[in-house]
């Protein structure tokens, strides 16, 4: 057998397949491979999607789950492990088994509950079992709706308290994006709980139209850079500031959301200027 060499670190993505590109397995290993790491997957459940929004989700069986992950833990040094769609509480209760077995690797929970069309991507036994999954979490992702969610609590202005009871559950850090909150605001306000206890805040300028996949962008660039050994709040202002690079870039493909161009720095379009 050959002497493995690793030349850029592994990341293991595990989530959705969404066939639309914009979210998902596809979101995670592009933006992995844009902050220059290399992604394994593991797919939990396959969806029906297009642009608009997920029509059906046909869940992979756990053993399969398993296996696929266990065979790339085997194998691969894994230095980051991203986590996204569940899909079904089987394949939620898989991952909370393989987290427990596979400690002291950096993993970044997205708590996918909708989609970006408004479907329900999460019932109470899934939630229950992300729960269990935060003491196993150095950053979470979620946004303000996932947030609530998360904490059941239905107060806008407690997303301070609810950072704080998801950090009590025993998740280390907690990164809330606000893209969602105060829609008629030209700017957003992401806030990152650190797991040592300090908050701070950054802002950016909130873009036209909807997009499909943002979430998974993020916290997949966010991987990434922390298998690259980039403490959490420097990876989560680098994963920020490239999301929301991958989104002004953003192109549609279909008749509703855009989705994120996360290999924009490839330049594959005329510029502005030759036009
Ligand atoms: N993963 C899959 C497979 C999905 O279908 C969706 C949403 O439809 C998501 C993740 C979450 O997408 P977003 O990044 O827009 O939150």
């Amino acid at each position: 057998m050959q002497e493995p060499s690793y030349p850029i670190p592994i990341v293991l993505v595990i989530g959705g397949h969404d066939p639309s590109g914009g979210a998902g397995i596809q979101a995670d290993i592009e933006a992995v491979a844009a902050n220059g790491a290399h992604a394994v997957s593991v797919i939990t459940t396959l969806t029906v999607q297009d642009s608009c929004d997920v029509q059906a989700l046909h869940p992979v069986p756990a053993e399969t789950i398993a296996a696929q992950a266990n065979a790339l833990f085997a194998d691969s040094p894994i230095a980051a492990i991203k986590i996204g769609l569940l899909g079904s509480p089987e394949a939620a209760k898989t991952v909370v088994d393989l987290l427990a077995t596979h400690r002291n690797i950096p993993v970044v929970l997205d708590p996918v509950l909708a989609a970006g069309g408004g479907s329900r991507l999460a019932g109470d036994r899934i939630l229950a079992l992300l729960r269990e999954m935060l003491p196993m979490c150095d950053l979470i992702t979620p946004n303000t709706h996932e947030a609530h969610r998360l904490c059941d609590s239905d107060d806008s202005d407690a997303m301070e308290a609810c950072a704080k009871q998801l950090q009590a559950l025993g998740a280390q850090s907690v990164l809330i994006t606000g893209t969602h909150e105060r829609v008629e605001d030209p700017q957003i306000t992401h806030r990152l709980f650190l797991s040592e206890g300090s908050v701070s805040s950054s802002q950016c300028q909130r873009l036209p139209g909807e997009y499909h996949g943002s979430g998974c962008t993020l916290a997949s660039a966010i991987a990434a850079r922390l298998a690259h050994g980039e403490p959490v709040q420097k990876a989560v202002a680098n994963g920020l500031d490239y999301s929301w690079q991958s989104l002004s870039h953003g192109f549609r493909t279909g008749r509703c959301q855009s989705l994120p161009d996360r290999l924009y720095s490839l330049q594959r379009r005329d510029s502005d200027e030759d036009e």
